[in-house]
């Protein structure tokens, strides 16, 4: 299975695809949004891991973007972020994230959160 790190810090797209590859799964990354949703309509991506604060396009602009595209709207997306607020936790959400976890988080966590949507 193949996933999408969107994420503007190389600290964590490293975390994360050490996660991934660590698991089994293949990655590939993007800096900011913008390059994630153009990542992601080459297709092959079974979910993104999407941070929210990132320069050209942000995580909920990126949610809002790829909910409006046919073709990518379905592939499920986590979000990943230091903040942990309700408010934004309540909008990713309703842009369709399908989970929501705060960092720092420890790889089990991420691949716990994989496992309850089927991944
Ligand atoms: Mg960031």
């Amino acid at each position: 299975m193949k996933f999408l790190i969107v994420d503007d810090s190389p600290t964590m797209r490293k975390i994360v695809s050490l996660a991934l590859s660590g698991a089994g799964h293949e990655f590939a990354e993007a800096e900011n949004g913008k390059m994630g949703l153009e990542k992601l309509g080459a297709g092959g991506y079974v979910c993104v891991l999407l941070d929210i604060n990132m320069p050209e396009m942000n995580g909920l602009e990126f949610l809002e973007a790829k909910g409006k595209l046919p073709a990518l709207a379905a592939i499920p997306v986590i979000v990943l972020t230091t903040q942990d607020e309700e408010d934004l936790r309540k909008k990713a959400l309703s842009l369709g994230a399908k989970a929501f976890l705060v960092k720092p988080f420890k790889k089990e966590d991420l691949l716990a959160t994989l496992a309850k949507i089927g991944l």
